[in-house]
């Protein structure tokens, strides 16, 4: 079925929806995005995707041609028209078309793209049996060189990493920082559970701040659990009595080996249960 896709400051059909070979997203994934679900038809924590946004646009000079307010209604709007109540949206702007040099300052015309689509979701057996994942080699990038905090076009350092997840039989691969701490997987933040304590990297580790890393934090509190950010090792994880991944599509997904190591019982463990329930419970609401 053909989809409807925004693009700037309409809805057109998706063979309409054309950027230019000369756009820096194209030329240098020079360009800021979201991935956004909805449920019943209402986006979960869509100010805070627009927020997100607008910071990693800023952290990059990018000046989006819109205010949040219309942005927040194009993502709406597109949605209806492709009949979606529940779905996934990608939400993105690109620098616009240039010249072929690196300069930004040359580009003119950002492209503000918006993609709903259906959601494709980890099997369910994932949730019951739990993921098994290994460390990649390769690093996540340094936050001197690049911050991992702008949700940026170029996803490569993710995709070399996922490359490695894959050809080792899994969907998802634990990444470092330059330390040898532990940061994020390629497209979900981690927690582990240790001594009753939920711990997850802080966002100078290394990582993208998760909306639903965010959500699950504060579902954690108010179910009485103890939620810190903490510098984790391998160590921590390969000994903790649960691990587990949060993202947009992924909501809450138990981890049951790293590295060949079984983690806790080896089994989804209890305050996995308890948050994803919370989750499904909050987006629900
Ligand atoms: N880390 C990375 C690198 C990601 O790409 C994502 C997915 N956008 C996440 C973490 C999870 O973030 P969120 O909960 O906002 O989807």
């Amino acid at each position: 079925m053909a989809r409807i896709v925004f693009m700037n400051d309409r809805l057109v059909p998706e063979n309409e929806a054309r950027v230019s070979v000369f756009d820096h997203g194209l030329l240098y994934g020079d360009g800021v995005f979201e991935g956004m679900r909805s449920y019943s038809g209402r986006v979960f924590r869509l100010d805070a995707h627009i927020d997100r946004l607008w910071e990693s646009a800023q952290a990059i000079c990018l000046k989006i041609p819109h205010t949040k307010e219309a942005v927040a209604q194009a993502v709406n709007d597109t949605l209806a028209a492709n009949g979606l109540t529940d779905g996934y949206v990608r939400l993105l702007v690109t620098r616009g078309a240039g010249t072929l040099g690196l300069d930004p300052n040359r580009t003119k015309d950002p492209q503000v793209i918006v993609i709903a689509d259906t959601i494709s979701l980890y099997p369910r057996e994932h949730y019951e049996k739990g993921l098994r994942i290994v460390t990649a080699a390769t690093q996540r990038t340094q936050p001197a060189a690049l911050s991992p905090r702008i949700k940026s076009l170029n996803y490569l350092n993710n995709i070399m990493a996922k490359l490695e997840g894959l050809q080792a039989g899994c969907v998802e691969a634990l990444m470092l920082n330059h330390k040898g701490e532990v940061a994020e997987c390629t497209g979900d933040n981690i927690f582990a559970v240790r001594k009753g304590l939920l711990l997850t990297p802080p966002p100078d580790a290394g990582i993208l701040e998760g909306i639903t890393r965010g959500a699950v934090m504060e579902l954690a509190r108010s179910a009485g659990i103890d939620c810190r950010e903490a510098t984790l090792t391998r160590h921590d994880l390969y000994t903790a009595e649960e691990c587990f991944l949060t993202g947009t599509a992924a909501e809450v997904i138990p981890v049951v080996e790293i590295d060949g190591r079984s983690i806790g019982t080896g089994r989804p463990g209890p305050v996995t249960a308890k948050l994803l329930a919370a989750f499904h419970a909050l987006v629900r609401q």
